[in-house]
């Protein structure tokens, strides 16, 4: 949809909220009467490959959502676009709600919720275990022996759930290209256990924030699964691209496709390592801030961890414990309806052009790969692999300091710092949006203020 078609659709839409409102005394119930599991039906089971009519989508509004009202068309509308997208992304069929075998996915708003959540199944799965096993501990001992693992790498929202949850955390080294490996985390296991503490957590990300880097699932997912602990994949970032064939490698570790196995692989019961994954799609799928779709290899470990059933919440209908309620998904009570916005993105584009748009981005970020690897006052310093790439002008990281205050100076484009060991480095992203001619407009932009700083360096 181009922009100004998305602006004419917009006008359309506050018309239809309007014209609902109206309608509320002529001819609607306040209370939907459809059953719990009566939208399932009336949708396709996959998300279409070819992009549909606005016109399509809004016609299913009146048939499919508006009988439901927000409730329970909301839950059930996002128990379907989870499958939709977990299959669409190829996720291991575990996580799907729809395959029957108690997983299923769920909208966080963030990631960082999302880190939270599955920290919290973590340690309540692990303290509940270990209370049947030691009943006779004093309260809070096991709690203060817990230990969950992230990499130097893995993004703040990893630490801080482990403040609010009140666990150790404890930042494996990463490799010289900025994963984590296996061998790092048995020897931080091996020292944590002679120690007394319980490892239960681990937190591997997939496009990690500052230069785009994946753990090495298959290394660690084996060694999680060995000792119980639970691994959550953050791929906040790069969850998006695995909506690529191309790309879908990258998620190796969650699931593996036949002619990758190898022999680590063959040496284990199960290809399927992890428990959660969550992504952003409000970061690279079309979908607006805020849409974190996170999905569970076991729905009850997240459900248990917190669940409180105060008699003002009790269902009235009988089905109460069939229903999804995912109010014991996330922390707060009440949620937004964010499946309405990938009902219409995916729809709207359909897959084919989806994994265009994201082809298109990933071959942008590599056309400006080779703009940096063409100058030698340059260097790339990350490995490309998706729509980021980090790189710094060769030279001290007060020099790299001062060619990024140039280059956002006057607002044209923006670019934002990280540190890759202790080297100062800028990192440029293609976004959703983003031209071939807005790409090689920043470079020559970067460039050129490049050319001033090193003529004249007091600048
Ligand atoms: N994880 C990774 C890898 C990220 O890159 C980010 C944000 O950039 C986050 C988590 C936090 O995202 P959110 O703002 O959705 O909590």
């Amino acid at each position: 949809m181009d922009p100004k078609e998305f602006c004419i659709r917009g006008k359309q839409m506050v018309d239809y909220i309007v014209d609902y409102r109206e309608s509320l005394d002529k001819h609607r119930k306040v209370f939907p009467e459809v059953k719990p599991g009566y939208l399932r039906p009336l949708l396709p089971d996959a998300a279409p490959e070819e992009a549909e009519s606005f016109e399509d989508v809004m016609s299913d509004m009146e048939r499919v959502i508006m009988p439901g009202a927000s409730c329970p068309a909301a839950t059930e509308l996002e128990i379907v676009m989870l499958d939709w997208l977990g299959k669409a992304l190829q996720l291991p069929v575990e996580f799907l709600s729809g395959s029957g075998g108690g997983g299923g996915g769920v909208i966080q708003r963030t990631a960082s919720d999302a880190t939270l959540m599955s920290m919290l199944s973590a340690r309540h799965k692990t303290l509940t275990k270990l209370g049947r096993e030691q009943p006779n501990q004093v309260d809070g001992k096991h709690l203060s022996k817990l230990v969950a693992y992230m990499s130097d790498q893995a993004h703040s929202s990893v630490e801080r759930a482990a403040i609010i949850e009140a666990v150790r955390v404890r930042k494996l080294p990463s490799d010289e290209k900025f994963s984590m490996r296996g061998v790092e985390l048995e020897k931080a296991i091996k020292q944590d256990k002679e120690n007394g503490l319980i490892p239960f957590y681990l937190c591997a990300t997939l496009g990690t924030t500052s230069s785009c880097a994946f753990d090495n699932i298959l290394e660690l997912g084996p060694i999680c699964q060995r000792e119980g602990i639970w691994m959550h994949i953050d791929a906040a970032y790069a969850g998006s691209a695995f909506i690529c064939p191309e790309f879908r490698p990258l998620l190796n570790g969650v699931e593996v496709r036949i002619g990758q196995v190898d022999k680590l692989l063959l040496e284990h019961h199960s290809w399927n390592f992890a428990d959660s994954f969550d992504f952003n799609a409000h970061k690279w799928m079309g979908a607006t801030f805020d849409c974190s779709p996170m999905w569970v290899k076991s729905r009850k470990d997240i459900v248990n961890s917190l669940k409180v059933e105060p008699p003002y919440l009790k269902h009235i209908h009988s089905e109460s414990d069939i229903i999804t309620d995912y109010r014991h998904w996330q922390i707060s009570l009440g949620r937004k309806f964010s499946s309405l916005k990938l009902w219409f993105v995916l729809r709207l584009f359909g897959i084919k052009k989806m994994q265009e748009l994201i082809l298109s981005d990933v071959a942008m970020a590599r056309e400006f790969e080779e703009f940096v690897r063409k100058d030698e006052r340059f260097e790339v310093t990350n490995e490309v692999k998706l729509g980021l790439v980090c790189f710094a002008l060769k030279g001290s990281n007060e020099l790299n300091r001062h060619l990024l205050e140039a280059v956002n100076r006057e607002g044209k484009i923006h670019i934002t710092p990280t540190e890759l060991r202790s080297k100062y480095t800028l990192r440029f992203v293609i976004c959703w949006g983003n031209t071939r001619e807005s790409v090689r407009f920043a470079w020559e932009y970067i460039s050129s203020k490049a050319t001033a700083l090193l003529s004249s360096p007091s600048e």
